[in-house]
């Protein structure tokens, strides 16, 4: 296999993730950042993200002598055959990607860029981006490539090293096959196409597991009415080998980095041309509205009743992250509850394993007390609510919670816990999708 000096732009879950994993493959590579701080923590191999197996792969490439990291992109790509650019990119004002940061990547690193190296773009980025990277960089001894990333949080290192296939996708055959070779020792098959459908084929990767949890969620609700269970239909469902079991579990609602903002921007893409794109919009809608049913079925099971029955009532939460294994709260669908909860007056106490109530790892979340012992949640309060799938959650003492809890009323939204245990305990547990609702 080649060696080949690779450099990364962005040390975020998907930058750091992509750069450790390319050095364990024997590459050279230089990742980059603009947070100084970061940059200096991760030179002494400190990660700050929770990701399984990735600090031992980062000190790994640290002690190989095959992984650096510096600040700054212009300073990485100097005698680097190909620049991964991994940089955020959120949803603008309009709904469409923000494409700030990788505008900014580009704009520094022109000058910089070595002849006949390429240009990747890792960055989940909407159809046209190659061109328009291409027109930036203005020139024509420099490939650009699609190569989008399907890694999933908490599981990023696996995912990246054993990825279901790798799609890399350039108008320049020369450039789409020098990024292929990269990929030499990862077992999947690379996918090699132009580069519209590369760009496009993320977004319809995420559009479509937002539409498969979405509908799952609505048919939580249905089985509420009808008295049916869902865990047992889609247990059958889940078999049919053309749906397939996975995302296939009823929840708070999906979120998290990719799912709210990649809708939103296929949806724009799809009106920038004109194309309605109703399935994508029910979606993102059925979400909405599952997060607002969520917060319904709360009040009616812990509140006090009358008009405003949340207002001064504890609630306890189990998990904030939007799943578990990561320590990623952005677009959580647990903090989007916890906001509607809040907005109705209610008192929140939040644990989750992965984010810390004091010390230099904590967030201040608006109107949520965070703490690190997950009994504390259930002091005096008039419910508990899981949110996030943490494994241990099925194993905490239940019988103590049941006797720190004011109601002892407990409202799973991912059918997690043990509705045995739970029952022993003398708690009323309260699932997603069974029958029927009181
Ligand atoms: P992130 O926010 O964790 O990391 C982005 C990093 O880029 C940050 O460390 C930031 O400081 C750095 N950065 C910003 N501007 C820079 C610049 N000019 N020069 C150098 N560094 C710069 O983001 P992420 O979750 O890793 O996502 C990155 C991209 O990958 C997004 O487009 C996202 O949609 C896509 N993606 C994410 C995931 C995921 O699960 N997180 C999966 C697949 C694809």
């Amino acid at each position: 296999m080649h060696r080949h000096n690779i450099a990364v732009i962005g040390t975020g879950y998907v930058g750091l993730t992509a750069g450790a994993c390319l050095a364990s493959l024997g590459h050279r590579v230089v990742c980059a950042d603009v947070d100084a701080a970061k940059v200096a923590e991760l030179a002494r191999g400190r990660v700050r993200i929770l990701e399984e197996g990735l600090p031992e792969l980062v000190r790994a490439g640290l002690d190989s002598g095959r992984l650096r990291f510096v600040v700054g992109a212009a300073e990485a790509v100097r005698g680097a055959r190909t620049v991964f650019v991994c940089v955020g990119t959120p949803t603008g004002p309009d709904g469409r990607a923000d494409l700030t940061a990788v505008d900014a990547v580009v704009e520094e690193i022109r000058p910089h860029l070595e002849p006949g190296s390429v240009l990747v773009t890792k960055s989940t980025v909407p159809v046209g981006t190659a061109a328009r990277v291409t027109a930036a960089l203005d020139r024509a001894d420099i490939g650009v490539v699609s190569n989008p990333e399907f890694l999933r949080e908490g599981t990023s290192v696996r995912d990246f090293l054993n990825p279901d296939r790798v799609v890399v996708g350039s108008d320049q055959a020369w450039a789409a096959a020098q990024v292929a070779e990269l990929y030499a020792g990862v077992d999947a098959p690379v996918m090699i196409s132009d580069a519209a459908s590369a760009e496009l084929v993320k977004y319809a990767a995420n559009c479509f597991l937002a539409v498969k949890l979405s509908y799952v969620n609505t048919l939580a609700e249905l089985c509420e009415q009808v008295g049916a269970d869902i865990d047992r239909v889609t247990a059958a469902l889940g078999r049919d080998h053309r749906i397939g079991s996975a995302f296939l579990r009823p929840g708070p609602g999906w979120g998290g980095s990719c799912l709210p903002k990649d809708t939103r921007a296929l949806l724009s893409t799809a009106d920038s041309v004109g194309v309605d794109f109703p399935l994508v919009r029910a979606a993102v809608d059925t979400n909405a509205h599952q997060q607002a049913r969520l917060a319904a079925k709360v009040a009616r099971l812990c509140g006090t009743g009358g008009p405003a029955p949340l207002r001064g009532v504890r609630i306890g939460l189990l998990g904030l992250t939007f799943k578990a294994g990561t320590d990623d709260l952005r677009d959580s669908p647990a903090l989007a509850l916890a906001a509607e909860l809040a907005r109705q007056g209610a008192e929140l106490t939040a644990h989750d394993p992965a984010v810390p109530a004091t010390g230099p790892g904590a967030v201040p979340l608006d109107g949520i007390t965070v703490v690190d012992d997950p009994y504390r949640t259930a002091e005096g309060a008039h419910g508990l609510v899981l949110c996030t799938e943490w494994p241990h959650f099925r194993d905490l003492d239940w019988p103590r919670m049941a006797a720190a809890l004011h109601r002892p009323v407990v409202v799973d939204t991912r059918n997690h816990l043990d509705a045995a245990t739970l029952s022993a305990a003398g708690l009323a547990w309260h699932g997603t999708g069974l029958s029927p609702v009181e």
